[in-house]
């Protein structure tokens, strides 16, 4: 596998590329993770902090299972797929619904994801009302990728906990930036403004209220 990174966008997302199904827009792709190889991991979902995914190291240790006990981290499973269009091995997460849903296409349709392209299309926008479905892509207008010519991403990272210590300092440098506009309004270092944090006063008491956490 190389171990060169190339391309801004690339290098940005430190070299992984995640596929984002949107409605009326199908994807054409080859699963090059299914069955026994697929993987999941807990994961917390807080657009406040950077990164907005945490992946939770489990709730006797996780800073943010301690912080809001109520609020559990959902199971998702991360894939590689091959996308033939750009001839590219990019990543997928998604709910364990959807892999059910996903699954039980694949065998009424008799289909092997890791053997035939398939397409996936995306109904709904939000967490509660979206469903996917797939089926056999029969165009027939790719080649199947030859494996040792493609650059495939090492899964590890993307299914390995944060520790508690790397979940803190997310947990800090989101606390650093409310303090910082809650100051003087535009040291922020990044952290995108929620509507009313500014508006807080200036004691310790209030900022703990605006915290999502
Ligand atoms: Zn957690």
């Amino acid at each position: 596998m190389s171990t060169v990174v190339k391309g801004l966008s690339d290098i940005l997302s430190g070299g992984t590329e995640w596929i984002t199904f949107e409605e009326n827009k199908p994807k054409i792709l080859l699963f090059l993770d299914w069955y026994e190889n697929l993987v999941g991991i807990r994961e917390h979902y807080e657009p406040s902090l950077n990164p907005k995914y945490v992946r939770c190291p489990g709730k006797d240790i996780c800073p943010l299972c301690q912080a809001n006990p109520g609020k559990y981290p959902a199971l998702r499973i991360k894939f590689r797929v091959y996308d033939p269009t750009d001839n590219k091995v990019k990543m997928v997460s998604l709910a364990k619904t959807h892999i059910q849903k996903l699954n039980q296409e694949f065998n009424l349709d008799e289909i092997d994801p890791t053997k035939a392209f398939v397409t996936i299309h995306r109904t709904g926008k939000g967490a509660s009302d979206t469903s996917y479905s797939a089926r056999e892509y029969k165009k027939g207008d790719y080649a199947l990728p030859n494996m040792e010519d493609l650059d495939v991403p090492d899964i590890t990272p993307q299914i390995t906990a944060h520790t508690p210590e790397e979940i803190t300092g997310f947990m800090n440098a989101m606390i650093a930036g409310v303090a910082g506009n809650t100051g003087n309004g535009n040291t922020g270092a990044g952290t995108p403004q929620d509507s009313g944090t500014s508006q807080q006063g200036n004691s310790g008491a209030s900022r703990g209220r605006s915290l999502p956490f």
